[in-house]
């Protein structure tokens, strides 16, 4: 499926170093992987470091480790969200002194609803205590296609409220950090969860107000345990077993809903890889939300 301009594809994956890769993580940057590969696209890996009290030490060089384990090579030297500190802050200067962001400090206690009222937006001198940095968003509709889920038509300023930029402990918010990474990287393919399909308005609106193109956006499903909740850290998701590479990527083709052929079951990593970068058909995802493992 070439594109239609001749713009070369460049995909990501960009975990946070918050532990080893567990099998969702690895669904997901397989997804990203094969979407790239199968347009002759670059694909590149971001280490998202940056919300540092949930890093764990070693876990990007497990993750490097893992990925390389499953075949999944990444192109260029791998970036890491903590060396673009300055470009963050730089652009939050200018949105200042544009007038665009407002000092808050209000705590997720005081704030009776997860959308924003904009308590502090008439707040014209800087608070002594700590505070978060918000957007004044306004009433517009951001509208995209997700190339998996359809037409996605949402209002920011009603459906999320002047959302957090920097946070209170002066930590940059994944919403501002990953518009500036994936413009910085010139990632125009965007291949992640479907948990975070509610997070992609905000991104869009962030780069239309920064003047930034907008990737394309593509969410897979999430996969699931027996109980229907999320992959993860927090549900004990245990790491994937790294001796036996080839069933883990044959299995996750499967639930890619890609139909790998059975007699490639013992094949060694590469080539179930090879197999799946020319067979690759996102389409057999249409709508899918999630998938229990
Ligand atoms: N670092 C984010 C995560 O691990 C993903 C960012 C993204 O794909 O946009 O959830
Ligand atoms: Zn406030």
């Amino acid at each position: 499926m070439p594109r239609l301009d001749s713009t070369t594809v460049i995909g990501r994956f960009a975990p946070s170093p918050t532990g080893p890769l567990h099998l969702g993580s690895i669904y997901t940057a397989l997804a990203s992987f094969l979407h790239a590969r199968s347009q002759q696209g670059k694909w590149l890996l971001r280490i998202d470091d940056l919300d540092t009290p949930r890093n764990i030490k070693g876990a990007d060089a497990s993750i490097l480790t893992t990925l390389e384990t499953f075949g999944l090579h990444w192109d260029d030297s791998v970036v890491y969200q903590h060396q673009t500190l300055d470009v963050y802050n730089d652009r939050l200067n200018e949105l200042i002194k544009n007038h665009q962001l407002y000092p808050c400090t209000c705590s997720r206690k005081n704030l009776s609803s997860p959308i924003y009222s904009g308590l502090c937006r008439h707040k014209s001198i800087l608070p002594e205590s700590p505070y978060a940095l918000r957007l004044k968003t306004d009433s517009r509709l951001i509208s995209f296609e997700d190339g998996l889920q359809g037409l996605i038509s949402h209002n920011v300023a009603e459906q999320d409220g002047d959302f957090i930029l920097k946070r209170k402990d002066g930590i940059i918010a994944y919403q501002f950090a990953v518009v500036i990474d994936d413009y910085q990287q010139g990632v125009n393919q965007v291949v992640r969860g479907f948990d975070l399909l509610t997070e992609t308005p905000k991104q869009i609106y962030l780069q239309q107000l920064l003047g930034l193109p907008t990737p394309d956006y593509l969410h897979v499903p999430i996969i699931v345990d027996a109980h229907g909740y999320k992959l993860s850290k927090q549900t004990q998701a245990t790491a994937v077993n790294l001796t036996t590479p080839s069933s883990v990527i044959f299995t996750l083709l499967q639930l890619l809903k890609q139909n790998p052929p059975l007699e490639l079951q013992p094949a060694p990593v590469a080539e179930l890889i090879n197999w799946a970068v020319a067979h690759w058909q996102p389409a057999s995802l249409k709508n899918v939300k999630q998938l229990t493992a």
